[in-house]
């Protein structure tokens, strides 16, 4: 055992032996630890934090070799948060709230993981965190009441509580393209970005996706690039960032009322404070006056979708905001027919996730860019040479893959998780993924999911809720301590009416119209269930509150 990992208590031989496959009887050694965490982004370090805090013995386990999740993966040029800066950040310490200084309005990747590494080194958490390792099963042993944590280095733990942090976006998606093994030049998906870079001086590159990571990718590409072919099969709503460098006064005064900030953020619906709009439909006011609030909202995008009350539910003023970005689009790039590819039709706006840019637009005026629609000519295969759809061949030295994730619950089967009985977290959720408060499932005790379908999560400004699911997670954990309860355990009749719950509202908007990833939609034979609460960070927040007041009411606690 290495020294780091002395605040666990060490067994010898001792593997548990009533439990599935995986747990049996095991010769090698193990670490009996409090809880478990897997991943070391944002949420993992803070709740390893917390957990310090009250003095459980905890593990953090980390695919990759350094911290910052989100921000240590996806390294590809044009790297951004869409959240403004001086919300995207941890609230929990004010002093290292007003200590750190951010550069700019929306940060750029290297800054948000510098901004990690920051949250490791002041708390000192590394120590605690086992890198360059991956969870290959979680498995609950009803015997010990433990969950028995193995990881691909062919080690394996015991924790009494197991908690993932790994992310909603972690499990990148690679479409199965046929002949993609031929290809001769080098390929890359946009969450797997080489750290040292790739230099494309010269090259011809072909990209494929536009979501929100083509999107940003794709000027920075273009930059570089000799000749960028861009395959699209969908177009998205993008808006632009407007980003520029942090305004020192606008930082101060910020910093001196960051308090009242952060819980108008907590109480708000996408946890993050925006201007706030009267309470009217778009249909209520004339033309030229909705323009004007069109208009204002975007200088400050993340507000277009509230400046009126039905944007989400009303098909009707959601196509007003659609028509005013489309228009912008056509008023940005120069050749019409490029513009109306890239304008959407598809979809209603907002339904899948808006888009935050750099110039991605204006890009498709320079020469060295060809836009190629991908839905009317579908890629056939990948070649030795590069992509042929259905209509031409493309020769490209690079391709990139900015094909998205299998959202959700991507992350969390791949760590093999099996609950009671046996059964695997991946058959339980067969039709979909079913929990109490999207932080917890029956049948799976003691085990808790940050930012867990279910709950707003990937809806909202990630910060606000990972630290509101940790900090709701770490109470559970006193109150289990205090009462001196060995286990809490989601009710399946509480899990049912929540997962309704869930249902219903995403049911009352928009949003289930698109074929999004929130809907599962963008990975075959998954299934179409809208996977987010939609109900807002401040009501959420609310619910979970009042739950944990009534003694963990819908839960299972035991002794
Ligand atoms: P995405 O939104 O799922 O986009 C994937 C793209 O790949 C889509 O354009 C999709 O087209 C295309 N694609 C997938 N399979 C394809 C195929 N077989 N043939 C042709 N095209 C294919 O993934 P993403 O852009 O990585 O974004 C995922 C999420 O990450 C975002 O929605 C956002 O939540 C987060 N993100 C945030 C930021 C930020 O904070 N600034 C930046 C990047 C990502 P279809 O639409 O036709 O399926």
């Amino acid at each position: 055992m290495s020294q780091s990992q002395a605040n666990g208590h060490v067994y010898e031989n001792q593997g548990t032996t009533n439990a599935q496959d995986a747990v049996e009887a095991d010769s090698t050694s193990h670490v009996e630890y409090d809880a478990v965490v897997v991943g070391a982004g944002f949420a993992g370090m803070y709740q390893l934090y917390r957990l310090r805090e009250l003095g459980l013995s905890t593990r953090v386990f980390e695919t990759g070799e350094g911290v910052g999740g989100t921000w240590y993966w996806n390294r590809y040029p044009g790297a951004r948060v869409d959240s403004p800066s001086m919300q995207y950040s941890l609230s929990f310490s004010s002093e290292m709230e007003q200590e750190w200084k951010w550069s700019e309005d929306y940060s750029p990747q290297a800054d948000l993981e510098g901004y990690a590494n920051h949250v490791a080194d002041r708390f000192n958490l590394r120590e605690h965190i086992q890198f360059g390792t991956s969870v290959t099963s979680a498995v609950y042993d009803e015997k010990s009441g433990r969950w028995i944590i193995r990881t691909d280095r062919g080690d394996w733990v015991s924790a009494k509580y197991f908690i993932t942090a790994a992310g909603c976006l972690s499990a990148t998606n690679v479409p199965n393209f046929k002949g993609i093994d031929t290809f001769e030049g080098q390929w890359y998906h946009t969450s797997r970005w080489p750290a040292e870079g790739v230099d494309l001086t010269g090259k011809r590159v072909g990209i494929i996706g536009t979501g929100s990571t083509g999107i940003q990718a794709i000027p920075k590409l273009a930059e570089q690039a000799d000749h960028l072919y861009v395959f699209q099969r969908t177009a998205n709503y993008s808006l632009p960032s407007n980003n520029k460098p942090m305004d020192p006064e606008f930082e101060r005064d910020w910093k001196e009322s960051y308090p009242v900030h952060r819980q108008r953020a907590r109480e708000s619906v996408v946890g993050v404070e925006v201007p706030a709009y009267p309470d009217r439909s778009a249909l209520s006011v004339s033309d030229e006056e909705r323009n004007e609030v069109f208009e204002s909202a975007w200088g400050n995008y993340i507000a277009l979708l509230s400046t009126f009350n039905d944007i989400a539910i009303n098909p009707e003023s959601n196509e007003l905001v659609a028509e005013f970005v489309r228009d912008k689009i056509r008023q940005k790039v120069k050749d019409p027919a490029v513009a109306e590819l890239l304008a959407p039709t598809d979809h209603p706006i907002g339904t899948k996730r808006i888009c935050i840019d750099t110039h991605y637009y204006e890009t498709y005026n320079r020469d060295n860019v060809t836009l190629v629609d991908v839905k009317t000519n579908p890629i056939e295969t990948i070649t030795p040479k590069g992509l042929r759809t259905t209509a031409d061949e493309f020769e490209v030295d690079v391709l990139v893959f900015a094909t998205g994730f299998d959202a959700m619950t991507g992350p969390l089967y791949r760590m093999g998780i099996v609950g009671k009985g046996g059964l695997p977290l991946q058959k339980k959720w067969e039709a979909g993924p079913r929990t109490y408060l999207g932080v917890s499932t029956a049948g799976f005790p003691n085990m808790f999911m940050i930012t867990g379908p279910g709950s707003p999560s990937v809806l909202s400004n990630m910060t606000t809720s990972i630290e509101q699911h940790v900090d709701w997670i770490t109470d559970a954990i006193k109150y289990l301590q205090e009462n001196e309860l060995e286990s809490v355990e989601a009710k399946v009749d509480a899990e049912d009416a929540w997962v309704d719950h869930v249902n219903e509202v995403a049911n009352a908007t928009l949003y289930v119209k698109a074929n999004s990833w929130y809907m599962g939609a963008n990975i075959p034979g998954k299934p179409r269930v809208f996977m987010p609460y939609i109900g807002g960070v401040g009501n959420y927040r609310q619910k979970c509150d009042e739950v944990a007041a009534n003694n963990y009411e819908g839960f299972a606690l035991s002794q």
